[in-house]
């Protein structure tokens, strides 16, 4: 069978677009051609970071992933701006609400500090996931593609995270694979990228202070000897909402420097 390529113009809503991952990303995707939709819980720097990308017509709004009606609104307001989103890429994400640097052990962690951390990483996640679906029912869609962000901390018990973010991205490994059974139907997609350590800023908030502009700390238990860059989750992106990549689903791409084998 020939690989079609989509013949419709693409629609991209990234969520978290507005920094790090999500804004390399939104850079990738642009280039890639595809009209990206930044949205984030700052609406400034999503608007401005919207201009920057390459090509025209890209935007910058505001949402709040744990928030149902603003998912809905955001995906309202992408639609009425861009057209129907045929790519959701899910990196709206927090480390901590409490104190940053270091990993809060479970014995200290508030129900408000699981509570947050859960509605932002692992309800943003199911909210947006399930928007997409809801608007995508009964239509088969060219190329749909979910792609979820998850982390190493999720699969390994924590790297410089707590007990409230690894559970929270291993909610997302579970989701994103019930979410790949359920799409298929739809010609969606949904793939989960799990990062080891990134070179974004948050990654500078696990560095505690007195390390100079040291990034991350455990560079010795990296087999690659290094953080990684926000390109190179991009990339992997690239590939998963690519139409090459239309046989993939439910699976779990590993950008870690080798990290976790398996
Ligand atoms: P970042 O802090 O640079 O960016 C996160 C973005 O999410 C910010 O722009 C922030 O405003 C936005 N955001 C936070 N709460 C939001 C909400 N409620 N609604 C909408 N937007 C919200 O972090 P990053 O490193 O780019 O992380 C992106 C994703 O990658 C996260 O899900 C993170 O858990 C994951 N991740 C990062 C690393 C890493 O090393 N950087 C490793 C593994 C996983």
């Amino acid at each position: 069978m020939k690989i079609s390529s989509h013949s419709l113009p693409r629609v991209a809503l990234i969520t978290g677009g507005a920094s790090g991952l999500g804004l390399a990303a939104g850079h990738r995707l642009a280039a890639d051609g595809l009209t990206i939709a930044l949205a984030d819980l700052d609406t400034d720097k999503a608007q401005a970071a919207a201009q920057q990308l390459p090509g025209s017509g890209h935007i910058g709004l505001r949402c709040d992933v744990a928030d149902e009606a603003s998912v809905k609104a955001s995906f309202e307001a992408v639609v009425a701006r861009l057209g129907e989103v045929s790519v959701l890429a899910c990196f709206a994400g927090i480390l901590s609400t409490a104190r940053n640097p270091g990993r809060l052990a479970t014995t200290e962690i508030t129900l408000e500090e699981w509570d947050r951390v859960m509605q932002i990483n692992a309800r943003g996640s199911f909210l947006c996931i399930r928007e997409m679906l809801r608007r995508a029912a009964g239509q088969l869609m060219e190329h749909g593609r979910i792609v979820t962000v998850a982390s190493l901390a999720g699969q390994m018990g924590g790297m410089q995270s707590g007990a409230a973010y690894s559970a929270s991205k291993g909610a997302v490994l579970a989701l994103s694979k019930v979410a790949a059974r359920e799409a298929a139907s739809l010609g969606i997609t949904v793939n989960t990228i799990s990062p080891g350590p990134v070179d974004t800023p948050m990654l500078q908030l696990t560095v505690p202070p007195g390390h100079g502009d040291q990034k991350y700390l455990g560079t010795a238990g990296v087999p690659l000897g290094r953080i990684g860059l926000p390109e190179e989750i991009a990339a992997a992106v690239s590939y998963l909402v690519s139409p090459g990549a239309a046989f993939v689903t439910g699976s779990t791409i590993d950008v870690n420097g080798g990290m976790l084998m398996r």
